[in-house]
């Protein structure tokens, strides 16, 4: 995590609007929306998963996220997108498949409640 700061961000509607950086927001931010629409992403956990049919896909993506200036709730919370249509698996691709529905339920979702936590919104 990078020290945080204050960054500017241009908005439709409010003009250049300066926003404190949270240490886990990767300080990409558009240009092209209202104050309401600027928005803190942190880094993507992508879960893959080997298949039959199209070798490597991504299974799940998770990330955290912030509305600083949103008109409803400005707390961070957690994106999880399980992403993509059916795949084929073979055996070894369902002991690999189980492999990694485990990993993201014992490791990568802990991990993203204590990145959660840290980022301020404990529930
Ligand atoms: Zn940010």
């Amino acid at each position: 995590m990078s020290a945080a700061g204050t960054v500017a961000v241009q908005t439709t509607d409010h003009g250049v609007v300066p926003v404190p950086e949270p240490s886990w927001c990767l300080g990409v931010h558009q240009a092209t929306g209202f104050r309401s629409d600027v928005c803190h992403l942190g880094r993507t956990v992508a879960v893959k998963v080997q298949t039959r049919c199209h070798g490597e896909v991504v299974l799940v993506e998770a990330c955290l996220v912030q509305y600083p200036y949103s008109t409803g709730s400005r707390a961070p919370y957690v994106t999880v997108d399980f992403v993509g249509d059916g795949h084929e698996y073979s055996d070894a691709g369902l002991r690999g498949l189980s492999e990694r529905l485990v990993g993201f339920a014992l490791e990568t979702v802990p991990r993203l409640r204590a990145e959660l936590a840290a980022a301020g919104e404990v529930r």
